[in-house]
Order: structure tokens, then sequence, then C-alpha cells
């Protein structure tokens, strides 16, 4: 491929990257490939139409930036790495290259990028020039389409699923992406087939497909498996319980009746869901997980969502056993409660802690909150287990009262379905009076969906809860979908910002600028903000730069059982006077 004579007449004029501004408007408007001029920072100062064009990125949404806002993640770091070392050495590179557009398609582009020089050949920039292949892989990519769509229903196939898979998981490998893949498999379409005609089973697969493709974003893969599989891929989740979100979606949509040729058919469907990286790292095996995870869905009742988990291997029944030993556990009260400081930034005082439940099983080992507590969400059981954090909370106030930590308050996590029973308020209060603590002594995390679900109800609580004496948090905030403007209407101290965003913050700009934001705003809605998940030393210090307030984490102690808590605080203590 050529690049437009048009163009190596522009980079002859082009003598000075500022004289850029006097050669677009002519020619890099006419011509049909796309570029792209960056400064010698790889900053890009300039792009022109047929760029606009090809990648869907205007020209003001692009400047000021690196061209890896293009990066598909197709090619490994070692061919940038080449790619820049002959740049260096050569003055020009050209080969083919997968880009990213706007809308997440990958595509083919051939490119050519060549250094620009002032008159005294020192390096003032670089130029990219590019033409889209997509057009000359048409040929070729209708018939693969031919072979990867399904006929029926317009999307991917099988084949289709597992290269759109690969290219995927190719481009995670070095990130913190997670992915859920769900295996959906109808129950009763085979009634609907059998008695009503394979006309009106097409029908319904269609529908199916449609009412599924609702709930997907830009980058999410949907796949016919076969019969009445469906395979769908949900990229760049947060974290399970965005998982859960899609599988009750799911659920709810499937189960509504289709109408179909004027008869109402009632169908619905069971789904297994593996996560990416935490299941597996292929697509076989997540698939294969997936779909191990559906089975039993299927065969414990239908019509739900199942996490796959290890035990199903080797013992299909551990959903059954998780809840007959966390109903054991909840008549034993076998719950503990680990301890993790909060650090007040400025003052390096320990200014508060939260509580993280525990549960150490004989039969299930070490189960972690994000299984256990998920399931007595979806059962109702997490209504005892939160009375029994709270009263093990209030023990445990008691004994840092006698052993003199006092002004110590204790943050306690409050599940959703908890805070929206009617009678939550009553419920503390009343576990408060028989332990003879005010509410002073106590923080509430919520986090950011749990105060988005029913606002006004949900103000009037958190206004009682507030004049009562709590202290009231937001938890893992910025993985919600919260307007900010929401915040004003919340009577709310801390705002505690995920460590989705803490963990990159010291290499990706975006999210210490996203930090940044957050802290400033809370501040001017006279909250404080704590940072979650802090793990090293240079976290802290720009953490301190950007005026965040106090500090939870690794850094600085893991969640400890009481004793050892107390242990630390003493530490503390020693440590502060010693200075
Ligand atoms: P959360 O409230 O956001 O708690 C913070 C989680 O991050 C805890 O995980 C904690 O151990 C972990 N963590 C703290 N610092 C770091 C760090 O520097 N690096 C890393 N990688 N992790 C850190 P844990 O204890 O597994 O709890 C997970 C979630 O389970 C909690 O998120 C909370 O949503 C829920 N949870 C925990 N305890 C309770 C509870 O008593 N009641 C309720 N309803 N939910 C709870
Ligand atoms: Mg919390
Ligand atoms: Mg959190």
């Amino acid at each position: 491929m050529n690049i437009s004579k048009d163009f190596q007449e522009t980079r002859k004029m082009s003598s000075t990257i500022n004289n850029c501004e006097y050669i677009t408007p002519k020619i890099l408007e006419a011509i049909s490939e796309g570029v792209m001029i960056t400064d010698i920072n790889s900053k890009i100062i300039d792009v022109n139409p047929a760029f606009e064009f090809v990648t869907g990125y205007k020209k003001e949404e692009v400047v000021g930036k690196k061209p890896d806002v293009l990066r598909s993640g197709v090619q490994e770091i070692e061919f940038y790495k080449n790619m820049w070392s002959e740049i260096t050495h050569n003055g020009e590179w050209q080969g083919e290259i997968w880009n990213r557009r706007k809308t997440g398609d990958i595509y083919p582009e051939w490119l050519k990028i060549m250094s620009i020089h002032d008159e005294t050949d020192r390096i003032i920039g670089y130029c990219g020039v590019f033409s889209d292949l997509s057009d000359e892989k048409e040929i070729e990519s209708e018939l693969k389409k031919r072979a990867m769509t399904d006929s029926l229903t317009g999307v991917s196939n099988r084949f289709a699923y597992s290269e759109r898979m690969n290219v995927l998981l190719n481009s995670s490998k070095n990130h913190n992406y997670q992915h859920a893949v769900f295996f959906i498999d109808l129950d009763r379409f085979k009634q609907v087939n059998d008695t009503l005609g394979h006309v009106i089973g097409d029908q319904l697969l269609i529908e199916v497909t449609k009412r599924i493709q609702t709930l997907l974003k830009n980058k999410d893969i949907l796949a016919r498996y076969g019969g009445d599989e469906f395979v769908i891929t949900f990229t760049d989740i947060h974290d399970s319980r965005e998982a859960v979100y899609y599988g009750k979606k799911l659920v709810e949509l499937l189960e509504k009746p289709f109408l179909i040729e004027g008869q109402k058919i009632y169908i619905s469907a069971s789904i297994g869901i593996s996560i990416y990286p935490h299941d597996g790292l292929e697509t076989e095996i997540l698939v294969n997980k997936a779909d191990k995870a559906m089975y039993y869905a299927k065969d414990n009742g239908k019509n739900q969502f199942v996490f796959y988990f290890d035990e199903l291997k080797t013992d299909v029944k551990r959903a059954l056993l998780l809840d007959q030993e966390l109903r054991m556990a909840i008549k034993d009260n076998c719950f503990e409660l680990y301890y993790q400081p909060k650090i007040d930034i400025r003052e390096h005082r320990i200014i508060g802690v939260e509580a993280l439940v525990r549960w150490k099983n004989e039969r299930l080992g070490n189960v972690p909150p994000s299984e256990f507590i998920s399931y007595a969400e979806e059962t109702g059981l997490i209504i005892p287990i939160s009375e029994c954090i709270l009263e093990c909370a209030c023990t445990d106030a008691h004994t840092l009262e006698r052993k003199g930590f006092r002004n110590l308050p204790i943050a306690i996590n409050i599940s959703s379905i908890h805070f929206h029973q009617q009678n939550f308020i009553h419920s503390i209060e009343k576990i408060l009076e028989k332990n003879n603590l005010p509410a002073r002594k106590f923080e509430l995390e919520l986090t950011e969906r749990t105060i988005m679900e029913n606002e006004r109800e949900t103000i009037l609580k958190l206004i009682t809860l507030k004049q009562m004496g709590f202290k009231l948090s937001v938890d893992d905030f910025g993985t919600g979908y919260s307007s900010l403007s929401y915040l004003v209407q919340f009577p709310l101290d801390y705002l505690k910002i995920d460590r989705s965003f803490i963990q990159q913050i010291c290499s990706l700009n975006d999210k210490q600028a996203v930090v940044d934001a957050i802290i400033q705003m809370a501040h001017r809605l006279k909250m404080k903000v704590i940072a979650e998940g802090v793990e090293q030393r240079e976290q802290v210090k720009l953490l301190g730069k950007l005026d965040c307030d106090m500090i939870q984490g690794y850094y600085y102690s893991r969640p400890l059982p009481l004793k050892e808590f107390m242990e630390f605080l003493e530490f503390w203590e020693l440590e502060l006077e010693g200075k």
C-alpha cells in the first residue's frame, strides 16, 4: 500500500510543526488517508477529517492526548518498542496495525509514521498517515462473517465468539480488567418447539436475542452457542456484584411473557457465570465453567443464575452446604469481626476503624464476605447476619473502651437489603439500646448503589440516622452510577474512594484526575475523603498532595482480629509518642 503522493508533498512543505496550521486546511483536508501529527512528546496536535472519519474521534477529543487512545491491545508492547526503535534509527516505520475506533470496534490499518524535522534537522514531532484496511478486507470478512454469524438471530456464532474472546483476553493480559461470561440455557424451550412448532420456536429465539441485546454495552459479546443456548461476555465489569446485577436483569427480562403470533409464551432461563481472570484465563475454560454453573442452576430450580464455584468440580452441592452452614453459623453466632484502621493523613493518627466480617467454617474453610454476603443477600439471610455483626461490633466496642481506646468510631458495612428493610432503623436502635451504646460510637458505610435506590425513602432514613448520632459514609465511591449532584441531598460525612481508582493513581493520569476531582468536590460539599485500598508509600504521598483526608489500606495494616488490632493501636501510640 502506498501513502498518497499528496502527502509526500505536504511533508516537504512542512518544515516546522508550526506551519502545519498553514498546510492542514488545504491538503490534509483533501486526502483520503487519515493523518495525525504529534509533538515531540507524542501529544497529538492536529488530525485531518479522514482521521475523524476512520476513528470516529473528533479533533477536539484527541488533541492533547497520546495516540494510545486508539490502541486496540491486539499488538504486544514489544511491537511498539520495535516500531519506535525503527523510527528512531530510520526516521520512519510502516506496517499493518490494529487500532480501536471510538465505538470500540477494532480495525486494521496501514500506518506510516515519520519524524518531522526543523531546518536544523532536529526532530520536532511525528506524523502518522494511515489507510483503513477494513474495506480491502471486506470480501474476506464478508465470507468470514457468513461463517461467523448465526443466520437466525444475526449475532455471533460459537466460532466468532471464540475469536472475539481471544482478542479480548489478549488485550486484557496486562490490565486489571474483569469480564463475566454468562452461559444461558432457556428453560422450557423444547416444549415450545415441540408443541407450537419450529416457526414459533425460531421467532422466540429472535425475540430472546433482542431482549438480551438491550443489556449490552459496546464491547460486550453475545453469541448463540447452539439450539437454545446463548453466551454473553460482559466486558470490563467492576466486581462480581455487577455480574449479579446482569444476572438479575437477565432473569427478569426472560421470565416476562413473549407475545408471538398472538400467543403469550412463558419461558425462563438458567444461567451460569464465570469470571475472568478469577475462574480462568482462557475462553474454553471460562465457557466450560459457566456451563457447569448453568447446569447447577438448572438442577436446582431453574429461572436463576449461579456463579461458578470450585466445588462444582467435585461437589455440586456446595450451595446447599453453604446454605446449611450459614444457617448454623447464624444460630451459633460464628462470625468474627476483623478491624482495619483509618489514618488521618495530616496528623498521622488513627481516627477510626472499619469492621469487616470473617467466617471460618470447618467444612467450607475461610469463606470470604464476597461469597457469603452476596449469597445471604439473595436468600434474605443477610438480615440475621447483619444483626449478628452489629451485636459483635457492640461487644468489641465495649472491649476497646475498657482497654482505653475511646474516640474510635467503628464503621460497619450495611447491606443494601438490610438498609431498605422497613424496620432497619428500629432494629439497630434496639441492638444499641440493649448494649447501652450511643450511635456516635459508630459509622455506617453504605454503597453508592444503596443510596441511589429509592431516593426519597433513603433521604428520610439517612436524616434519622444522622439525628441519632451516626456518622455516614458512601462506600466504594466511583463504582456506581451516581450523578454527583445527588450527594448534595444526603447528609453524608465521608466519601470512600474505591480501591480501583487508588490502585492506578500513580500510573494513570486519568485516575489521578478523577481522584483529584472527587476530593475537591467532596470538600466543597463539606465531606471528608477516605482513600480505600492504599498499598504503597507513593500512593500515600500523592493522596496527601491531593488533599485527601484519610487513608485505609494494607500499607498501614490489613484487617486484624480484635486482639491484634489493639496491639497495633498500642504500637501506633508508642510510635507517635516517640516522635
Ligand atoms: P468494603 O467495605 O469496601 O471493604 C474493603 C475491602 O477491601 C475489604 O475486603 C478489605 O479487606 C479490603 N482491603 C482493605 N485494604 C486493602 C488493600 O490495601 N488492598 C486490597 N487488595 N484490599 C484491601 P473484605 O473484608 O474481603 O470485604 C469485601 C467486601 O465485603 C466489603 O467491601 C464489604 O462490601 C463487604 N463486607 C465486609 N464485611 C461486611 C460486613 O460486616 N457486612 C456487610 N454487609 N458487608 C461486609
Ligand atoms: Mg466498607
Ligand atoms: Mg469499599
